[in-house]
């Protein structure tokens, strides 16, 4: 589907002969498949464009100037806030947060709630996490939905409910609803995982989780968001986090959902430029000459901070991307997240008809995200094999050690679809797969 959209796939402007970058990289004659879409979108022509004449037409520093290019650059970033807005289904475009991409957001939030965890409990200041308090997360999450919660908990003593997972990477339904309690200040998930592609029933577990715990759910849709479409609302997430180049936008760019009570309450991560609407030295006693600084008591500068979500966005923010992840969202609504969807699905089944329960053993299937091994054959080896025939997969632990240590399978192949994958493609993958055996010297 929309193949032609998407040049790297199509390998037409990679044969480049002089590429100004110096760019190696040569398809295969018979091009490239490429099967590791979870890890990372390939660039549909129309954002590669849009991120193009940003910087032809358009480039300045936002929200800085008056000058007509710089408001012109802040119309495009507002626009864009807008529309990722929209596309997500939030109340407002001051809930859209533009970060460097999910796992910057899943820091953020993580920090947050070890400061304020309480703020969907405590009707005065909020005040942070402490020994009886938890935090629910499960085994089956990313590397990024999992480490900043455990520093969370080791910095505030809150303890750590680590929720087992199922074969398929979800959560344990049963045992996370033993362990969620009046005490569960925040619940942490993925709307599909990355290794195994099972979907958690996020909608039902948040609002069990509101209603028994009044916990702060923390949604990570990374690997959903360019696959079906997503309504924070109707999810009930407080906060959510993605990641552009996962939906066809450039890498560095993302975004963190919050529900705007909560921006309202927490406190800039980061604090620097264009976060701020004033910003005083208030000279006290304690103040003195050092060399050519002036070293201040604590509380000597005084801020007072921007309105949300400017006060999270701290620096120069990132124009070229936020640019191509609106053209993202408009591409992708264009071709209809729905039938996407769609297409992917039959494609995963397509390929779980045709790959050969013999030779390779299969531990996940979903959500276009097919997670195998071949019998006897680490998997390195495998995607190396698959590489020699021009065919892109990933192969390791994928960032989610816990997970594949927990359910006793360690490294695995990795082979994510995407709708620009084909039948074709497929059929090719199989042959190989079915191949690698023998080209290791096994029968
Ligand atoms: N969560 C999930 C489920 C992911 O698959 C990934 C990326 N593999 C991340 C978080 C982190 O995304 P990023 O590296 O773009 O920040």
């Amino acid at each position: 589907m929309n193949r032609e959209d998407f040049p790297l796939i199509m390998g037409s402007e990679n044969d480049m002969a002089d590429c100004c970058m110096g760019c190696k990289w040569k398809a295969k004659p018979d091009g490239l498949i490429y099967f590791d879409n979870a890890a990372t979108m390939q660039k549909p022509r129309r954002v590669i464009r849009a991120v193009e004449e940003f910087y032809e037409t358009s480039n300045a520093n936002p929200l800085r100037g008056i000058y007509d290019l710089s408001q012109e650059a802040t119309r495009m970033v507002n626009e864009a806030r807008e529309k990722v807005a929209e596309f997500i289904g939030a109340f407002s475009a001051e809930e859209v947060i533009f970060t460097s991409g999910a796992t910057e957001g899943l820091n953020m939030v993580a920090k947050w709630c070890g400061e304020f965890g309480n703020l969907l409990v405590s009707s005065g200041p909020s005040d942070g996490l402490g020994a009886d308090d938890e935090i629910i997360v499960g085994m089956g999450e990313h590397h990024a939905n999992l480490l900043p919660w455990g520093r969370i908990a080791r910095e505030t003593g809150a303890k750590l409910r680590l929720v087992k997972c199922q074969r398929d990477g979800t959560m344990d339904e049963e045992e996370f609803f033993r362990v969620l309690t009046p005490n569960t200040r925040v619940v942490a998930m993925n709307l599909v995982g990355n290794v195994m592609g099972g979907g958690n029933d996020v909608k039902r577990m948040f609002r069990v989780a509101h209603e028994k715990s009044g916990a702060i759910c923390v949604l990570d849709a990374a690997q959903a968001v360019a696959h079906r479409r997503i309504n924070v609302q109707e999810l009930g997430a407080d906060f959510m986090v993605f990641s552009g180049h996962k939906m066809g936008a450039p890498m560095g760019i993302g975004v963190l959902y919050g529900k705007r009570e909560l921006l309202e309450k927490v406190e800039p991560v980061k604090l620097g430029g264009e976060m701020m609407e004033w910003v005083e030295v208030r000279r006290s006693e304690t103040e003195r000459r050092v060399d050519l600084a002036w070293e201040m008591d604590d509380g000597g500068i005084f801020v007072k901070y921007a309105k949300i979500p400017q006060r999270f966005e701290a620096g120069t923010m990132n124009v070229g991307g936020i640019i191509g992840l609106r053209a993202a969202v408009e591409y992708l609504e264009e071709v209809g997240l729905k039938k996407i969807g769609e297409y992917e699905r039959r494609l995963t089944d397509y390929a779980m008809e045709r790959i050969s329960g013999d030779s390779v053993e299969i531990y996940g299937a979903e959500n276009g995200i097919i997670a195998l091994n071949v019998m006897g054959v680490h998997p390195q080896d495998t995607a190396e094999i698959l590489n020699q025939e021009g065919i892109a997969v990933r192969a390791g632990w994928h960032c989610a050690q816990p997970m594949l240590e927990f359910l006793g399978i360690g490294p695995v192949v990795r082979i994510s679809l995407c709708f620009y994958n084909t039948e074709e493609e497929v059929d090719k993958l199989v042959r190989v797969l079915s191949e690698v055996r023998g080209k290791m010297g096994m029968t």
